[in-house]
């Protein structure tokens, strides 16, 4: 084995982490630490493929990461023996000044930590996750992986809000996107499997959290999430693109504070406000016993992705190829025969046993004669941060 890098996801109160080897992609042991805060924390330490729980007391994110490395030692592989090169930090706002990966000293660190206030509820707990491995784990190189760094040059037309001037430059807000990791690896993947480096391509990467993007010949030229990853399509439990005056109307009319409307529109809307459940596959069961609501949910989804099929085409002048990615895109047939079905008119024809054959690999899942390549290609973020981690590192 050529070493293992070991990927971390720090969030507000998870750390989600993969030891993998970057060449092959093979992991060689996977968890999630969750409810850091609350009153008791829960491990899970997945190795060989055999899965151990541990319930813990109250741990923040320090504890929290002591209890991973214990883990590692305890349920193996012990970390001595890892093998690892190199740690990769998930980090979800690169703001203007990171347009890359970059190796994590502490002047880096303090800079992702000014960037908080663009992302309050994203890199407060990737800073902190930071900070934690790298007393923990002195002895290797540390890297950080934006997931805005895809979108660093999106043409200004794209990025720009209009937003009057002064203002906007002031408080730095303009569209980062985010998800970049994912729309890069898949679009790649895309451009190789086709053999093509001149493709107008859309990325659908529909998880708990979603966004869409319009890559053409590698280079990203629109994205669907802006200042924060609330904006675009419908989520899990972020409603996605809304008339800002709502807000203005829950504050004015419903006396709702700034706290209650951010936790209302990120963690409270989208498929769980409509249904009660942020799981697509609930809300799929659902609408198939008949539920009024859920069915609705669905067609509010599929309405919002069609509209960003049908508005990056047209950015593109054309388009080449679709690509449908993460938890949601890779496994439910019936969303991506929904949305595509009345697109015909811009050249894209499901071959329907292609997109019901149910698979893990990248495959193509449109007709031999569609003009526009639809296919289903399984993400792979640790995978592309342990690559970026390496490059940038040296390791
Ligand atoms: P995250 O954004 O948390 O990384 P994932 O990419 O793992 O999310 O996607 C998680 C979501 O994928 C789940 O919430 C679930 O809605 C959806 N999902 C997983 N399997 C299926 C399936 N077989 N059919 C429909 N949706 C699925």
């Amino acid at each position: 084995m050529s070493g293992t890098v070991l990927v971390v996801n720090s969030g507000s109160s998870s750390i989600k982490y993969q030891l993998l080897d970057p060449d092959s992609g093979d992991v060689v042991a996977s968890g999630l630490l969750e409810r850091i805060g609350e009153p008791s924390g829960h491990l899970r330490h997945t190795v060989d493929g055999e899965k151990h729980e541990r319930d813990l007391p109250q741990v923040d994110h320090t504890a929290g990461l002591s209890a991973v490395l214990a883990a590692f030692d305890e349920l193996g592989p012990a970390l001595a023996d890892a093998g690892i090169r190199a740690v990769g930090h998930r980090v979800v706002q690169g703001g203007a000044e990171f347009s890359g990966p970059v190796a994590l000293d502490d002047d880096a660190v303090s800079r992702i930590d000014a960037l908080s206030p663009l992302a309050p509820l994203h890199n407060p707990g990737n800073v902190a996750g930071i900070r934690v491995a790298r007393e923990l784990l002195p002895d290797v190189p540390h890297v950080a992986v934006f997931d805005t760094a895809f979108f660093a040059d999106l043409p200004e037309a794209a990025a720009t809000y209009a937003l009057e001037k002064e203002t906007a430059k002031k408080y730095a807000i303009k569209r980062y996107g985010a998800h970049g990791t994912s729309h890069q690896f898949v679009s790649d993947a895309v451009s190789t499997m086709l053999g093509r480096d001149d493709l107008r391509q859309i990325v659908l990467h529909l998880g708990n959290g979603a966004s869409a993007s319009a890559v053409v010949g590698g280079r990203a030229v629109d994205t669907s999430m802006g200042l924060t990853p609330l904006e675009g399509l419908v989520m899990g439990t972020r409603t996605g693109d809304m008339d800002p005056a709502v807000v203005f109307h829950l504050r004015r009319v419903g006396g709702l504070g700034v706290d209650e409307i951010d936790d209302l529109l990120n963690k409270r809307s989208g498929l769980k406000g409509l249904t009660g459940h942020n799981d697509m596959r609930e809300v799929r069961e659902l609408a198939g016993a008949g539920d009024a609501d859920a069915r609705l949910a669905l067609d509010v989804y599929g309405h919002r992705l069609r509209k960003y099929v049908g508005s990056y085409a047209a950015v593109m002048g054309g388009l080449d190829a679709v690509t449908f990615t993460a938890g949601v895109g890779e496994n439910d047939a019936l969303i991506r025969a929904e949305v595509l079905a009345p697109l015909g008119f811009l050249g894209i024809e499901l071959d329907d046993a292609a997109n019901t054959a149910r698979s893990s690999e990248p495959r193509v899942i449109s007709a031999p004669g569609s003009a526009v390549t639809v296919l289903v290609v399984p993400t792979n973020e640790e995978l592309a941060i342990a690559r970026h981690t390496i490059e940038v590192s040296g390791a």
